[in-house]
């Protein structure tokens, strides 16, 4: 791998200096640094230097990027919406390989490094978005970080068979154990919990879970979703991504539920929806607990 000397760059907003990269990592700052014989040089013009950005939740399997604009007339339901996505995607032929490699080039383009991508799995495509999405991983491997979620968009255990599937998925390479509402989706919270867990358990996997759920319904899951972090010993190992919930409840409830999320090392994952009640970002940093930020569906139905 060549040197890289980079002129005139400010490292995260400090003074001006030459930045020089050797064998993929910073060698040397300073002013007025000399370029090694093999260097390629770039003027930095003065701009800010970042370290990749970090996108914690996407969706790079179920993108239209590029394509016609889809006018998407559903009802206002959520499974509305996943039963037209999928029905979308199978008539159409959707591309995941080709679409997840064109959005995961534009992220990219515009500075993002790593990401966390959820990909569907179910009984209709079966794993044929994972196969696509692991072939972009492949692509960009040099370049990009990707880290795959077994996602059950249509949920767990309304189409049986679903659960098997994920554990495949996580045998082909899919990194991480995806969940979504267990209550509002699957109508059985305790008993899709408790799958859910027991494939993360035996697979010794780390969970990240879509909770939509509004106020009392989505605190009675996350509270299920605490026990059993807790009960398994997955500390440090679960996600729960939107958490709307929190931005619904009163204080005292919701504090409760911060410092014990804090507590077991859950991180909470938004994409800070103008449409809902999402976390208070001050409250979850007064807890203490980890907040990242994603970009969720990019142009997807
Ligand atoms: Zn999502």
């Amino acid at each position: 791998m060549p040197s890289l000397l980079i002129r005139n760059v400010r490292p995260m907003g400090a003074s001006p200096v030459d930045v020089l990269v050797r064998d993929g990592r910073i060698a040397e700052t300073g002013a007025a640094l000399s370029a090694p014989a093999d260097a390629a040089v770039e003027e930095g013009g003065g701009a800010l230097l970042l370290p990749g950005l970090v996108e914690g939740h996407t969706h790079l399997d179920k993108t239209l990027w590029g394509m016609d604009w889809y006018r998407n007339e559903v009802g206002t339901n959520l499974i509305d919406k996943i039963e037209n996505e999928r029905a979308f995607r199978h008539a159409s032929g959707h591309d995941a390989a080709a679409q997840s490699l064109v959005l995961a080039k534009a992220f990219l383009a515009l500075g993002t490094t790593r990401l966390r991508t959820h990909v569907d799995v179910d009984t209709q495509a079966g794993l044929r978005h994972l196969e696509g999405t692991l072939r972009t991983r492949q692509t960009l491997r040099e370049v990009l970080q990707i880290q795959v979620v077994a996602f059950p968009q249509s949920g767990l255990l309304g189409r049986p068979g679903t659960a098997e599937l994920l554990e495949q998925a996580l045998a082909q390479g899919a990194d991480v154990l995806g969940g979504l509402d267990p209550c509002a989706i699957d109508g059985d919270p305790v008993r899709s919990l408790d799958v859910l867990f027991g494939i993360a358990d035996r697979h010794q996997r780390p969970v990240d879970i879509h909770l939509h759920e509004p106020g009392a319904m989505g605190a009675f899951s996350l509270e299920l979703i605490l026990q059993r972090t807790e009960a398994l010993g997955m500390q440090g190992k679960v996600a729960v991504s939107h958490g709307f919930c929190l931005g619904d409840l009163g204080e005292r409830e919701r504090d409760a539920l911060l410092a014990r999320m804090a507590r077991l090392g859950v991180v909470l994952v938004t994409s800070a929806p103008p449409s809902r009640s999402v976390p208070p970002l001050m409250a979850c940093r007064k807890a203490g607990v980890t907040v990242l930020g994603g970009n969720d569906g990019i142009r997807d139905t």
